[in-house]
């Protein structure tokens, strides 16, 4: 049984491991000219670093991980992060919350690492041999009850038992099978941004933490990555869901006020920084026939709930498993689908709708709010803030432990 996978990302690359694992052969196909990790000089030139954001992985993804005996991998690249200060816009520091209490609410199950790194560990458990075509997207789609035909962009026609979407918030393949974005977007009110830096000075002064300076409306984290270089993470509330045409002028321009290293900082900004909206993508179903979709294509739960990169590795887990017991015809693949997403998707609904919840508790929008924030966070921790989180941090397992014995 064969399968296209279009999207060389976290669930893309996961799914190919599952599925080879079930005995399928799949072709990853992944618009990015170069694998994550390994410098693309056209891009690096115009500014563009694959993966340069820090995600906190952790829940049934660190699970999967292990299943797939990548933990001491994934373990390899963490950061270490010892503390998370918040600051004023003047540098002043207002509250501090040790990752000892994070931790302890993950059960120490928990990893802050790059995005790029989680992918790159991905990659490499394929190995050498894996069929991963980089440059590439879909162009077109056609199913008939005994295949899928997928044209690629560079016109290569490719005929399989399945084509998984797992190409992220904005997927060509929901797009081509689905339908437009709109239809299944869901807007938060906030952009968000990231952008690495060389800068020794700033590096040696966050050490081995995350700051975070705010003001209503706005937040914009740092922190050390190496000896010289560190990585932001921008966020800030906006009304349009669309984005601008010049990214790094409006992060100028939304960030003018704020002090401390940020006025450097967005002077080092590069051209093309990570830059989107954050949404969060709700699909009614999940496949049609042949098409599945996986990861962010289909259940994106956005930042403001933080656990999508471990939810598109665990539902990738699922959607091969589910696969491994199907044979080639629609009625067994689609019923394969079928379950893959009663498993996963009232997961995902029940952290989407956390994930709104806590959107204003993200970037507050007043003093007001910023203020109550600011007294959580210095309540966060004690024994009872672990109480209140950690429902909110647990997930229940995608996979059961029997399933996996
Ligand atoms: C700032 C920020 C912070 C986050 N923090 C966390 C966190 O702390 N913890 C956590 O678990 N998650 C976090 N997330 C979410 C996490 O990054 C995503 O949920 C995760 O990356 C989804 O994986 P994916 O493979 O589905 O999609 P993506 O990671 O978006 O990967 C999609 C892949 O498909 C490729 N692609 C796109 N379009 C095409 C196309 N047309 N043709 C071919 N290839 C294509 C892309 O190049 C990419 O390689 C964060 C996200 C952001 C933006």
């Amino acid at each position: 049984m064969r399968a296209v996978i279009v999207g060389g990302g976290i669930a893309g690359l996961a799914t190919a491991w599952w599925l080879r694992r079930a005995g399928w052969e799949s072709t990853v196909v992944e618009h990015h000219r170069t694998p994550h990790g390994v410098v693309d000089t056209d891009a690096a030139a115009e500014g563009v670093i694959p993966g340069g954001y820090v995600i906190d992985f952790f829940g049934p993804g660190y699970d999967s991980i292990e299943a797939m005996g990548l933990r001491d991998r994934l373990r390899s690249h963490d950061l270490r992060l010892e503390g998370i200060q918040y600051r004023a816009t003047n540098g002043r520091r207002t509250a501090r919350m040790g990752t000892d209490a994070t931790q302890r609410m993950g059960g120490g199950r928990l990893v802050s690492m790059l995005r790029g790194n989680l992918e790159l560990i991905l990659r490499e458990a394929l190995g050498p041999g894996a069929d991963v075509r980089h440059g590439l997207s879909v162009a077109r789609v056609e199913q008939d009850p005994d295949g899928v035909t997928v044209e690629l962009t560079d016109g290569t026609v490719e005929r399989a038992d399945l084509l998984v979407g797992a190409d992220g918030v904005h997927s060509r393949v929901r797009e081509l099978v689905f339908g437009p974005e709109e239809r299944y977007r869901r807007y938060l009110g906030a952009h968000t941004a990231a952008f690495l830096f060389e800068d020794p000075e700033v590096v040696r002064a966050v050490g081995r933490e995350l700051h975070m300076v705010e003001a209503p409306r706005v937040q914009a984290g740092v922190y050390g990555l190496t000896g010289t270089t560190g990585a932001t993470f921008l966020c800030h509330l906006s009304p349009e869901g669309s984005m601008p045409s010049d990214p790094r002028a409006r992060l100028r321009e939304v960030y003018a006020g704020m002090g401390w290293y940020l006025p450097r900082l967005l002077e080092a900004c590069p051209p093309k920084p990570f830059y989107d909206e954050v949404e969060q993508i709700e699909v009614p179903t999940w496949s049609r026939s042949r098409v599945v979709l996986v990861g962010d294509a289909c259940q994106a739960v956005s930042l403001m709930a933080g656990q999508g990169a471990s939810m598109a590795v665990a539902a990738a887990e699922v959607l091969g498993r589910e696969l491994g017991g199907a044979g080639p015809s629609e009625a067994e693949i689609g019923a394969a689908l079928s379950r893959y997403e009663g498993r996963v998707k009232p997961v995902i609904e029940t952290k989407q709708a956390a994930g709104r919840r806590l959107a204003r508790w993200f970037v507050p929008a007043s003093a007001t709010r910023m203020l109550v924030r600011r007294q959580l966070l210095r309540l966060a921790s004690t024994p009872l803030a672990d109480r209140v989180a950690r429902p909110f941090l647990a997930s229940p397992k995608l996979t059961p432990e029997r399933e996996r014995a």
